[in-house]
């Protein structure tokens, strides 16, 4: 068993694996297409965001109007990954397009960058219903698509957005924002770098402040300085 140093025992199962070529097919609920190896960023992105599209292989399928897969710059060198879809985001098929969107757009404006110079996604890419927390179940179901979209990106860091990103990849069940916000972990060798959920910003104002020097942690590891 893995141990991690600050987030405990890694507790999920290894997604299921990536691979349609395997004389060992699983079965089609853990059979992934692999995301393609040539071709550009966008195209292999949009490759996988079709793959998206098609996945029935949680029961979030059933109530969704549209996937959200995602968007951003397919070679960003930052990844926001947020919890999953919300009625606005079911809606129009892109993240963080509501309300919670229109403040995570501010954060990255302060950190001195634009929207469309990074990418977002979730944790799911189907709305739970009435927004509750995504299962376990159906954040399993869903990693592989995270993980093909982080292998063809390649960011320098990812900034997970409250819980539920942060314990899909922390793999801990038991790990909190409050206590783990700012703390850098690894993820697929890349540095992962946990604040808070802009919708929890939204109802605690109080948590703005550690949340922008979580942001300011993430500047820094980019090399980047604050705009003046
Ligand atoms: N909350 C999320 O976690 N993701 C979205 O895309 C929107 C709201």
């Amino acid at each position: 068993m893995e141990i991690d140093r600050d987030l405990g025992i890694r507790f999920m199962p290894r997604a299921p694996q990536i691979d349609t070529n395997s004389a060992a097919q699983a079965a089609p609920v853990v059979n992934y297409p692999s995301a393609p190896e040539t071709g550009s960023n966008d195209e292999r992105i949009a490759a996988v965001a079709k793959h998206i599209t098609d996945c029935e292989r949680c029961g979030l399928c059933e109530r969704r109007t549209q996937t959200v897969p995602g968007e951003g710059n397919t070679s960003a060198e930052l990844v926001f990954i947020g919890e999953g879809p919300g009625a606005d985001e079911d809606k129009q098929g892109r993240p963080f397009v509501g309300a919670a969107g229109q403040l995570l757009d501010k954060m990255i404006v302060a950190m001195g960058l634009q929207r469309e110079q990074v990418f977002i996604c979730n944790v799911v890419k189907c709305r739970p219903p009435g927004n509750r927390t995504p299962e376990e179940t159906e954040i399993v179901s869903c990693m592989p698509w995270l993980e093909q979209q982080i292998q063809i990106i390649k960011p320098k860091i990812i900034c997970t957005l409250g819980n539920t990103p942060l314990r899909a990849l922390s793999g801990n069940p038991q790990a909190g924002i409050t206590r783990l916000r700012g703390k850098e972990f690894n993820w697929n060798k890349i540095p992962v770098i946990p604040t808070f959920h802009p919708s929890y910003l939204l109802r605690n104002q109080e948590a703005k402040k550690p949340c922008w020097d979580d942001l300011k942690l993430v500047i820094a590891k980019l090399g980047r300085t604050l705009p003046s």
